[in-house]
C-alpha cells in the first residue's frame, strides 16, 4: 500500500496534481475540499454545517472532517493506497489518520508540499473564482485568511511529518508538467 499526502497552501495546485499522481501509482484521491463541496452542492445536513466555515475561509471542526474522511476511506476497501488532498489541515488531524491507518498495519509513505508565494496563490485563487462557482475563491478577504489560517494551523502538521522523516517540499511554479515531474521524481525516490 502507498499513502501519500499532497500538501500546501490553497491555490498551490494541490488537486491538480492529485490528478496525475493517482492516475501513475493507480491510488484514490481523497480530497476533503471536494467531499464538502458535494455535501454542499446537495444540501446535507454535513455540507450545511461546513458552509458556515468554509464561506469565511475557516476550518471545518476536526471532529466533522475526521468522520468524513473515515466514512469515505472505508468505502474503497479495494484501495491499493490513498492520496490525502487537503488533508490532515490540523494536528489532530494528522494524529487521527496515522491511527486509522496503524489500524490496518499502514502508514504514511510521505508528505509532499507544494511551495508557491502568497501573491502567486491569491492571482491564481482569483482567477480561478472566475470560472470555478467557489464562493470562498473570490473575495480577496476570505482568500487571505485561508492563507492565514493555513500559516497558523495547517504548517504544523508539515513539521509532524518532518519529525518521522516523511515530509519534503517541492517547488511549486512552473508548468504543470514540471511540476508533475519533480514530484514523480520525489514519490519514486519514497516509496
Ligand atoms: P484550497 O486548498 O484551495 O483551500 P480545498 O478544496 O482543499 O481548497 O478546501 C476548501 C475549504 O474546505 C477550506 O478552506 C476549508 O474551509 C474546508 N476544508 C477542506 N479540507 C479541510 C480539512 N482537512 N479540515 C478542515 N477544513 C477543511
Amino acid at each position: 500500500m502507498i499513502n501519500l499526502i499532497l500538501f500546501g497552501p490553497p491555490g498551490s495546485g494541490k488537486g491538480t496534481q492529485a490528478s496525475k499522481l493517482v492516475e501513475e501509482f493507480n491510488l484514490v484521491h481523497i480530497s476533503t475540499g471536494d467531499l464538502f463541496r458535494f455535501e454542499m452542492k446537495n444540501d446535507t445536513p454535513l455540507g450545511l454545517e461546513a458552509k458556515q466555515y468554509i464561506s469565511k475561509g475557516e476550518l471545518v471542526p476536526d471532529s466533522v472532517t475526521i468522520g468524513m474522511l473515515k466514512n469515505k476511506m472505508t468505502k474503497h476497501p479495494e484501495a491499493k493506497g490513498f492520496i490525502f488532498d487537503g488533508f490532515p489541515r490540523t494536528i489532530p488531524q494528522a494524529e487521527a489518520l496515522d491511527q486509522l491507518l496503524a489500524e490496518t498495519d499502514q502508514s504514511i509513505n510521505g508528505l509532499f508540499a507544494l511551495q508557491v508565494e502568497d501573491e502567486e496563490i491569491i492571482k491564481r485563487i482569483l482567477s480561478r473564482g472566475a470560472t470555478s462557482g467557489r464562493a470562498d475563491d473570490l473575495d480577496e478577504t476570505i482568500i487571505r485568511n485561508r492563507i492565514s489560517v493555513y500559516k497558523d494551523n495547517t504548517l504544523d502538521v508539515y513539521d509532524y511529518y518532518a519529525a518521522k522523516k516523511k515530509a519534503s517540499t517541492i517547488e511549486g511554479v512552473g508548468s504543470i508538467e514540471q511540476i508533475s515531474n519533480r514530484l514523480r521524481k520525489a514519490v519514486s525516490a519514497t516509496i
